[in-house]
């Protein structure tokens, strides 16, 4: 008797693939030339090909807990997912980032508690939330603001890449900050003028054209995350 993932693979290849074969052989003789770099968390509940309605050569993809980004220079070890937005930027030469958090996200509630000791390797690559939290009591609400307030601490680490920097001041690339409640099949993305996410359902944009004059302000004045911090400042 197959097992259940051996039964899955064979099902792929006889149901399912046949009628992708065209599509797969193009993409192996053309190359994959996909326009967007999805950065969203491991979370087995965030699906970005239903979401996005991509299918195969469409998303670059790389995810991670907590879909964080790692800091440019490096400082915090080795990092895959560094080496993904590199080879993104340079060698696709992508068109759009997003990063793409999410609700009831384990990653982000993480920096509410503790992680077993023998996460090393988890416990340090949290720190990449860190600056998202809120001095608050722990309730579902802090948990969403910390969720959307890590995907904009994200973003701005991103704009730390020279190569993605460059890009989006020349306007080559589009930032997008999307946060998914799983249980509303509903995406909200960040809309840097207003300053907080919007549901994709009422936007106007899905985080693009806006970023890039905002980016050249917030580069005088570091504007960005403190906007938003003042705007999610804990009420008294
Ligand atoms: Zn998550």
């Amino acid at each position: 008797m197959p097992d259940e993932l051996l039964t899955r693979l064979r099902r792929f290849n006889t149901d399912y693939f046949p009628q992708y074969r065209a599509q797969f052989k193009d993409l192996v003789d053309l190359g994959q030339h996909p326009t967007t770099l999805f950065i969203g968390c491991s979370d087995s509940r965030l699906v970005p090909y239903m979401l996005t309605g991509a299918g195969p050569g469409e998303l670059f993809m790389v995810r991670n807990v907590g879909a964080f980004v790692p800091p440019y220079d490096g400082s915090s070890g080795l990092h895959g997912t560094a080496a993904a937005i590199e080879y993104a930027v340079l060698a696709l030469q992508v068109q759009h980032i997003i990063v793409c958090g999410h609700s009831h996200c384990g990653g982000i509630r993480a920096l509410y508690g503790e992680v077993p000791a023998e996460a090393t390797n988890l416990k340090s690559w949290l720190e990449l939330g860190r600056e998202a939290t809120l001095p608050v009591q722990l309730s579902e609400e802090a948990l969403r603001r910390t969720e959307e307030r890590s995907v904009v601490l994200q973003l701005e680490r991103l704009m730390d890449y020279p190569m993605v920097r460059s890009r989006v001041e020349l306007g080559q690339i589009a930032l997008h900050g999307w946060h998914c409640v799983i249980e509303d099949g509903e995406v909200n993305v960040f809309d840097v003028n207003l300053g907080r996410f919007v549901p994709a359902s009422s936007a106007d944009h899905s985080g693009t054209g806006p970023y890039r004059a905002h980016a050249e302000e917030e580069r005088e004045s570091g504007a960005l995350f403190n906007e938003i911090n003042d705007a999610w400042a804990p009420k008294a």
